[in-house]
């Protein structure tokens, strides 16, 4: 390795092919911070979602986090990094690479600060693995001045213990009140020189910032005794710039995401993000549109959720909505609200759902018996679960789906509990003849939450009721029952409320091998009970279980230190309240039953929105069409290269990187027709991956007014330099478009890649002699009428050949296939599309582009 710094391409080079899904660790994506050199000073933050690239690549606080530090480039760098997959750990370990943040490939160690957002408790094992793998020890007391300083943050945190002996520090609350600053302060100490000591005496020093025991220890750090948790007030007037790179691998929410309310309303007694995100904060609607357009405009996605925890309780939803669809909708953008409570379920809001969206619906019902409602404090109405599914399926929607717990804190808990659920379903088959699907949890009392002190079902007692459940509505044809796993709710259960002996169990998880464990396909049940067992073994027996058990009104809780601002007296009276199946009413502006959340430093903002006088201007932003009587789909032909980290990229995702860049660029894509419009386009066949091509193809079809075609025509030519610059910014590292125009065939339907594709050119580079002395001879010995020999050169040890598709013959085969299955893993060389052929007419073979 020359340098530090890692170069994926260069220093794991080939070898990268031998993992699943290598795009995950390239980097390079469009929009993403620049990389810098290794003698740059400033303070060097590495933010991880401690799960694969596709889950990381979702998380709200992390496009947070990451855009409004990189505000601060003066003095802060932060860069990406995400837990590698165990194939991917292998390699490094293998090659002796340490894991390294996407954007400029530092190592781990090489950071000042490892900072996890940390958003479920099954992320424990991968945050060892990411530390350890990142050259960072992943206990405490094993760092030293030279080490990060690993912080997290995050819902999965606010019980801090069990992490006691892997993290130094944890931020309780929302980032946007005061972490940043609190980094500005940190890259002022690091200018200064300052060692770990001082630095973490600046993090204890703050309010919201938890130290973990053992590094108080150390460095005789006075005890905290109490930590607050940071509120953001003023998140309902801030507009979310959100300058975070562009995913090229799809991840797993792929929409654009307008955080349209922090906060709920609806104190459900188990809801421990309830509680976490506590007030409800509304975003004013002139932020919403102006981060829709933002979205539309500039990032080009088409797809748009308004998420929050409860979005159907935005004060003015469906005027919100239908403005924001009747704005949107002519540019094929279209709207989505991922949660509704029953409550805030009216019809109006399911007609505007229903124009955009006749999938399915979601119920989260929790519980079934409407007195067991009232003691979750979360009713859900039968009658009105009837009325909504009848309207929806009036309106075309064929199937929902219904969230049920088990376990819920209620003198019935248990099999009563799975009888009922059975009862209600029956209730809801016979009522509406839709597809249901029934989804069943096991409840778990969380910190901080009005039911923090209850006991959690055991995994037997949770399967037995989901199996009762299963085996009662198993002949029921339209009902499909899924669960989530009970004995990982068990582990859930014992890492969020359990001491700092936990963390003993985590550690030996994860030494023992335990990696994504919150991913059916990798979580190794057998391996956890034995560690769960021999924690046992040590600690005495029934020492794990004692998490999940009941604790007296007197106990101390691990979590006590950590206020969320809620009273303790508040979490006592709602559970009281609980216990005789009593309401709390909504938060709102004059509430007369505070929990001490709202005071000086924080209130609930719930706007009344005055549409009527306002008008939506978003829409006009994409208008340079909108005049325009009528449009005509226009074929565009794009060439393009493909090389570097781009070799790594799968053709959807190419396909999805090129429809964002032109969108963005101002282009107005066409879209298929049917249930689920896609842009038109076709690309070149698909590339095997780690092939670079040149001269690839893209037929890309946009609307254009038909009275300008030929005055755009010219433009585009004129102005080609500036098109594609401006394309290329938009295209992440490695994908690159040399030449666009405009087809002169749009209207011939046989004119497509598909139908005329019939031949490649290709270059094979081999990296030794040798190597290219084999493939000569394996082309010797597969010589047939698929390939046509151009040239070889052993001087620059090249072998140039014409591949023949002849489409219907089965006998045809890919050189690169050939190679890839004769040759060692040694025998390097790089493959290269440079030109797609095809015949019109059973003529001789021209070059595709010239024909589309
Ligand atoms: S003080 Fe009242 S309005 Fe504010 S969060 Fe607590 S219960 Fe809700």
């Amino acid at each position: 390795m020359n340098g530090r710094f890692i170069k994926p391409m260069r220093d794991i080079g080939s070898a990268l092919f031998e993992v699943q899904k290598p795009a995950r660790y390239v980097g390079g994506e469009c929009g993403a911070a620049s990389p810098i050199e290794e003698e740059d000073a400033r303070l060097r933050i590495a933010l991880c979602f401690p799960d694969l690239y596709e889950i990381g690549m979702s998380n709200n606080a992390l496009r947070i986090i990451y855009s409004w530090l990189n505000e601060k480039k003066d003095q802060i760098v932060c860069e990406r990094v995400f837990a590698p997959a165990p194939d991917f750990e292998q390699l490094l370990i293998r090659k002796k690479i340490p894991l390294y943040t996407l954007e400029s490939g530092i190592p781990l160690s090489d950071t000042d600060i490892l900072a996890f957002t940390v958003g479920y408790e099954l992320l424990a094992t991968n945050m060892l693995a990411v530390m350890e793998r990142g050259g960072i020890p992943f206990e405490t007391m094993r760092r030293g001045d030279r080490d990060p300083i690993v912080m997290a943050g995050g819902p999965a945190v606010t019980n801090p213990l069990p992490f006691a002996h892997f993290l130094d520090a944890v931020w309780i609350g929302e980032a946007e009140a005061g972490f940043m600053d609190l980094m500005v302060q940190m890259a002022e100490l690091k200018s200064r020189g300052a060692d770990r000591r001082e630095k973490l005496t600046l993090l204890a020093g703050h309010p919201s910032v938890w130290i973990s025991p053992s590094v108080e220890e150390r460095l005789k750090l006075p005890h905290k005794k109490r930590i607050v948790r940071a509120i953001f007030q003023d998140f309902y007037k801030t507009e979310y710039g959100n300058t975070f790179p562009y995913p090229v691998l799809n991840p797993v929410h792929s929409h654009g995401s307008v955080e349209i309310m922090r906060g709920c309303p609806n104190g459900c007694r188990f809801c421990h993000a309830g509680y976490f995100y506590r007030p409800q904060r509304s975003k004013l609607p002139e932020i919403i549109r102006k981060e829709v357009e933002d979205l539309v405009v500039r990032k080009g996605y088409r797809e748009i959720t308004l998420s929050s925890l409860s979005s159907g309780d935005y004060p003015g939803i469906v005027e919100l909505f239908e403005e924001l669809n009747a704005a949107w909708a002519k540019y094929k953008v279209s709207f989505q609200l991922p949660s509704l409570k029953v409550d805030s379920f009216t019809m109006p809001l399911l007609e505007e759902i229903s124009e955009v969206r006749k999938s399915g619906l979601t119920f989260a019902v929790e519980t079934p018996l409407e007195s067991w409602q009232c003691a979750i404090n979360k009713r859900v109405p039968f009658e009105k679960i009837a009325t909504i599914l009848h309207e929806a399926r009036e309106r075309g929607f064929k199937s929902a789906k219904f969230y049920f717990m088990v376990g819920l804190p209620l003198p019935e808990r248990g099999m009563q509990e799975a009888d009922a659920i059975v009862e209600y379903i029956e209730r809801i088959a016979q009522v509406e003849r839709i597809s249901i699907h029934v989804n069943v949890g096991t409840f778990i009392p969380k910190p901080h939450t009005p039911f923090e002190r209850e006991a959690q079902l055991s995994e037997e007692e949770g399967l037995a009721c989901i199996q009762h459940i299963r085996r009662s509505l198993k002949y029921r044809k339209n009902v499909e029952v899924s669960y989530h796993p009970p004995f990982l709710s068990v582990l859930e259960g014992i890492i969020s409320r359990g001491d700092e002996s936990v963390g003993e169990i985590i550690s030996e998880a994860y030494l023992k091998g335990a990696r994504l464990d919150a991913w059916d396909e990798h979580i190794d049940r057998d391996l956890w009970r034995r560690v769960l067992d021999d924690y046992n073994k040590r600690r005495g027996e029934g020492a794990w279980q004692s998490f999940l058990a009941q604790r007296e009104e007197d106990a101390l809780l691990p979590w006590r230190e950590i206020s969320l601002n809620v009273s303790t007296g508040w979490l006592k009276k709602e559970k009281q309240k609980a216990q005789k199946n009593a309401l709390t009413s909504t938060c709102n502006e004059n509430c007369t039953e505070r929990c001490g959340v709202c005071g000086s430093q924080a209130a609930v903002v719930s706007n009344s929105i005055l549409y009527k006088n306002t008008v939506c201007e978003g829409g006009s932003v994409l208008g340079r069409c909108e005049a325009v009587s009528e449009l005509e789909q226009v074929k565009l032909i794009a060439v393009w290269s493909k090389r570097n980290a781009a070799v790594l990229y799968p053709l959807h995702d190419v396909a999805r990187s090129f429809s964002r860049a032109f969108q963005v660029c101002g282009f107005h894509v066409a879209f298929t027709r049917g249930f689920n419009p896609q842009p038109r386009m076709e690309l070149s066949p698909p590339l095997a991956l780690g092939v670079e091509g040149k001269n690839e193809i893209l037929l890309l079809w946009v609307d254009m007014p038909k009275d300008r075609l030929e005055e755009l025509e010219e433009l585009m030519l004129k102005n080609q330099g500036r098109i594609l610059s401006s394309l290329n910014e938009n295209l992440p590292d490695g994908l690159r478009i040399e030449n666009l125009r405009m087809s002169a065939h749009s209207d011939d339907k046989k004119r497509t890649i598909g139908a005329l594709f019939r031949a490649a050119a290709w270059r094979y580079v081999f990296a030794s002699e040798e190597s290219y002395t084999k493939a000569v001879n394996i082309l010797a010995d597969h010589h047939s009428d698929d390939f046509v020999l151009t040239k070889t050169d052993a001087h620059v040890r090249e072998i140039g050949l014409i591949e023949i598709f002849s489409g219907a013959s089965k006998k045809t085969q890919s050189f690169y296939k050939i190679l890839k299955d004769h040759l060692s893993a040694e025998d390097h060389f790089v493959a290269e599309r440079l030109e797609c052929y095809g015949r019109l007419d059973n003529e001789g073979y021209v070059r595709l582009q010239d024909i589309l």
